[in-house]
């Protein structure tokens, strides 16, 4: 028989969203009549703004009259749009990026999975804890992350997070290769500041690592916490980022993200000599990757019109008006909450263990939210609600709680 990749023999499954839905499915059938309010969903509700559909809707139109049709796209992503990302999301920021440093992609999930690609195979991988899983799974497919037991990969740098730290993570106790920061974060709903995104920076150049960082929820910032690493400077030569459609403007079904990988950014190759992360990821992209349809990167680069960020930045903040009810709520009753200020995620402490609260929330106020346990160890006592849901359902959701007691 064929032999098949046996790293993913190793990988514990996907458990966490697995058992809410296990749970909440019982619990339904248990309770018919109970009316389940879901604040675990990690995916938007509002539609697309009408000024990405139009620009959506004008794009299919081109693709069907053969004077402005479109046969396969350029490999990296349309000159218009990475334009629009260059002059819309990076200019105001003071950031010089340049077009052949940006590629269009479908969604952010895929190039934080796709990029460990470019990384040997005995690279030491840093991630922190909580974490979003798809770096640490991406990683564990490929061989990197040694063998899971009690919670933990052997093979990975964990950097905790949590309350006592202020969720700033450590810098890496023993010598790693990557280093995946997320921020604002997902699940934790915080930020880091300049200098302490500086630190780690600083950190980078002086150990030779590159940094992931994942931009996902920047639309959301509210604070005056960076949007961008490389408003730090030195990250040009040391970090790629990724950024999503998916949460900033409603693409999580349309499907759209962009990398930046700044043409500093160089590994060492077998012989010792720099190798340009850039030219690998062109490389790479030109061999495994379509592109993204033509009517989606229009869609896209309506996101960028003054008309279509306004729509846009309307979306977020209802979202986040739903995350400063949630954090003004659960702290009048006493609980510790982190986050809902720049993210749509507001993570609290339990005062029983996290998959214990879930059941507690589950039966007694049918409200669903996800148990920190799920996000790696030092999620442990820790519970994250999100923002993404209707207004008035999230405040009879808060209710409920509230009459818990
Ligand atoms: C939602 C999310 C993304 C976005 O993924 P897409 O593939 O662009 O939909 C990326 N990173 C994090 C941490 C997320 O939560």
């Amino acid at each position: 028989m064929f032999k098949v990749n046996p790293h993913y023999a190793k990988l514990p499954g996907n458990y966490l969203f697995a058992e809410i839905a296990r749970r909440v499915r019982q619990h339904a059938a248990t309770h018919p009549e109970a009316d389940i309010i879901s604040l675990g969903i990690g995916d938007v509700t509002l539609p697309l703004p009408p000024a990405v559909v139009s620009a959506f809707e004008q794009g299919v139109r081109e693709m069907g009259d053969a004077k402005t049709f479109h046969g396969y796209g350029p490999d990296f992503g349309y000159d218009f749009l990475r334009q629009a990302i260059r002059d819309g999301d990076y200019a105001p920021l003071g950031v010089e990026v340049a077009l052949d440093e940006i590629f269009v992609s479908d969604g952010a999930k895929c190039d934080v999975s796709n990029i460990q690609e470019l990384f040997s195979d005995d690279a030491v991988i840093a991630v922190t804890d909580p974490v979003y899983p798809v770096y640490v799974d991406s990683n564990a497919m490929a061989g990197r992350a040694g063998v899971y037991d009690n919670g933990r990969w052997s093979r990975l740098c964990y950097l905790p997070c949590n309350a006592e730290n202020g969720f700033v993570p450590p810098l890496p106790d023993r010598p790693v290769d990557v280093i995946y920061l997320c921020y604002p974060n997902n699940p934790t709903g915080t930020t880091l500041s300049r200098a302490q995104l500086q630190t780690f920076v600083d950190y980078a150049r002086e150990h030779g690592c590159l940094i992931v960082y994942d931009a996902a929820y920047k639309a959301f910032i509210t604070s005056d916490a960076p949007h961008s690493i490389y408003e730090v400077p030195g990250a040009r030569e040391v970090a790629v980022e990724c950024c999503s459609y998916s949460k900033t403007a409603g693409f999580t079904g349309t499907r759209c993200g962009y990398m930046v990988i700044p043409r500093e950014v160089c590994g060492q190759g077998d012989g010792g000599q720099p190798v340009s992360l850039n030219a690998m990821w062109k490389r790479r992209m030109g061999s495994k990757f379509n592109g993204v349809s033509y009517p989606v990167q229009r869609a896209a680069a309506a996101v960028h019109t003054p008309q279509g960020a306004a729509q846009c930045a309307q979306n977020i903040r209802y979202y986040l008006q739903n995350a400063a009810l949630i954090r003004s709520a659960l702290s009048d009753m006493g609980y510790e909450v982190y986050g809902g200020v720049d993210a749509p995620y507001v993570w609290l402490k339990t005062p029983v263990d996290s998959w214990a609260f879930f059941d507690r929330l589950l039966t007694q106020a049918h409200v669903v939210g996800t148990p920190g346990a799920g996000f790696g160890p030092c999620g442990e006592g820790y519970f994250r609600l999100t923002a993404f849901g209707d207004h008035d359902r999230t405040a009879q959701a808060l209710q409920r709680i509230r009459n818990l007691g």
